[in-house]
């Protein structure tokens, strides 16, 4: 593999007599990890579908190493029904330093492609908030899909300036995740373009970005509350350093330990952090925790307005024929074509660039009203009042996800779920025989 020499000078330099170890790891093919949606499915069942042996990682006990030679896990159903998210096992660790718990508030400031959100969001097991910021638009649609597919209840995602929202959003969360903008040098076994960037004074330019992010997470983060400081990045300057200048910056935060396992301390005096190389069985990370003094609690939110009585009778409508059991007594919010319920405690949306706030329940298409692609992904099938499970190597299941039509018991009519081995995977409307296929068309495989 082609490395910059200068990289490979300041590795030797951080390394010393580790660096050809370093070195080697190069000459292999980058670790494989996907890691368990606790939301969707279980352990034993994702075990037992997966075509591959699923080794555990030292960075979450969700993470699993696969082997390199095993195909991308991409087009498997489970995948596309949120089983799981492929993600490179150190990146795992971020989060499990964040330790969210249930009933929480955390942001995620950086959050696209949703990586380390979708790991809190089945950490949070759907009770609290988590608040997905992604700065550059286009990220933030991958974002969202990804959190759907996850089936992700409890979410905000916006596209907003980190200044803008941290500030608007003063005092709001208990845990904030910067996973920052890096010179991404933990990806180059995997990413050529990451290579093809990288020089010193790119180093610089995004230490100097991150100090800046940071100093905006501040300011959402209550009294007492943890902050945990991210990149898949080696160099110095953008890790020990940027953390160090934070601490002198900010003397009302103190670095604690990360509680993690795998990996190896930081450096520069810097113990507490975490750095994790190629050689500890990751591409590379390094991870700190910093907790702001004090103890205050999370800032309040502001109930919405109630939704008027024709947004809750429509919403009210399309759920009594997909569930069983009554809609929840939650906030509903009318957003355009759709009718959102939304998590409890949110504060004011407006001016925040968001996105989508809890789950699409349905959207009005004229006079009608049709439930949301979401609203399947985030439910069980034993809720639904109609479901079709499919095995997993059925052709029935590849059609559906093919965008066709199936054949369905001639007295099912209505809305309908689809399951994968159990895993709801989308939905689609039945009447006739015949199930009229709703999965969405950028979602379709070809
Ligand atoms: N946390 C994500 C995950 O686990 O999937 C990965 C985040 S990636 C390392 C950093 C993100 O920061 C990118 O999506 C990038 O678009 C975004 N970003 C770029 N410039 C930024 C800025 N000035 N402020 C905040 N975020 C920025």
């Amino acid at each position: 593999m082609n490395l910059p020499q200068a990289f490979l000078q300041r590795m030797q330099a951080l390394l010393g007599e580790e660096f050809p170890a370093f070195l080697a790891c190069y000459d292999s093919p980058h670790l494989r990890g996907i890691r368990l949606n606790p939301l969707k499915c279980t352990e034993e069942k994702l075990r037992e579908a997966f075509p591959f042996p699923l080794e555990p990682t030292p960075f979450s006990p969700l993470s699993f190493y696969y082997p390199a030679q095993g195909e991308k896990p991409g087009a498997l159903p489970l995948h596309h029904a949120g089983a799981f998210y492929s993600q490179e096992p150190s990146a795992a660790s971020a989060v499990t330093a964040l330790a969210p718990r249930p009933g929480e508030r955390v942001l995620d400031l950086c959050a696209a492609p949703g990586g380390k959100s979708t790991q809190i969001a089945a950490l949070l097991g759907g009770e609290g908030l988590l608040w997905s910021n992604e700065v550059v638009r286009s990220r933030a649609n991958v974002l969202l899909s990804n959190l759907e597919r996850m089936g992700v209840r409890n979410a905000v995602v916006s596209s907003c300036r980190p200044d803008v929202l941290c500030s608007a959003l003063g005092g709001f969360f208990d845990r904030v995740l910067v996973d920052a903008p890096c010179s991404g040098e933990g990806m180059f076994r995997r990413d050529g373009q990451a290579v093809a960037e990288w020089s010193e004074e790119h180093v610089r330019s995004c230490a100097v970005r991150q100090g800046a992010i940071l100093d905006s997470a501040v300011q959402a983060l209550r009294p007492g509350g943890t902050l945990v400081y991210s990149t898949c990045t080696f160099s110095p300057e953008e890790n020990e350093e940027t953390v160090s200048a934070f601490l002198s910056r900010h003397p009302d935060f103190t670095l604690g330990e990360t509680g993690l396992a795998g990996g190896r301390p930081g450096f520069f005096g810097l113990g507490e952090t975490r750095r994790i190389f190629p050689m500890d069985g990751g591409e590379g990370h390094f991870v700190a925790l910093l907790r702001r003094q004090g103890e205050a609690p999370a800032a309040a939110g502001e109930e919405p307005a109630p939704a008027s009585a024709s947004t809750r009778a429509a919403a009210r409508e399309v759920w009594d024929t997909v569930f069983r059991a009554p809609l929840p007594e939650l906030p509903l919010l009318e957003a355009g074509e759709r009718i959102l319920l939304l998590p409890r405690g949110l504060p004011s949306l407006r001016g925040l660039g968001v996105l989508r706030a809890g789950v699409a329940v349905c959207e009005r298409k004229g006079r009608r009203c049709e439930p949301c692609h979401s609203l399947f992904m985030a439910a069980r099938p034993q809720k639904l009042r109609l479901c079709l499970d499919l095995p997993l190597d059925s052709p029935q299941l590849a059609a559906f996800l093919h965008g066709e039509e199936l054949d369905v018991p001639a007295q099912w009519r209505g809305y309908c779920g689809v399951a994968a081995a159990g895993v709801l995977t989308g939905f689609g409307k039945c009447s006739g025989g015949r199930l009229k296929n709703r999965y969405p068309k950028g979602l379709r495989t070809l």
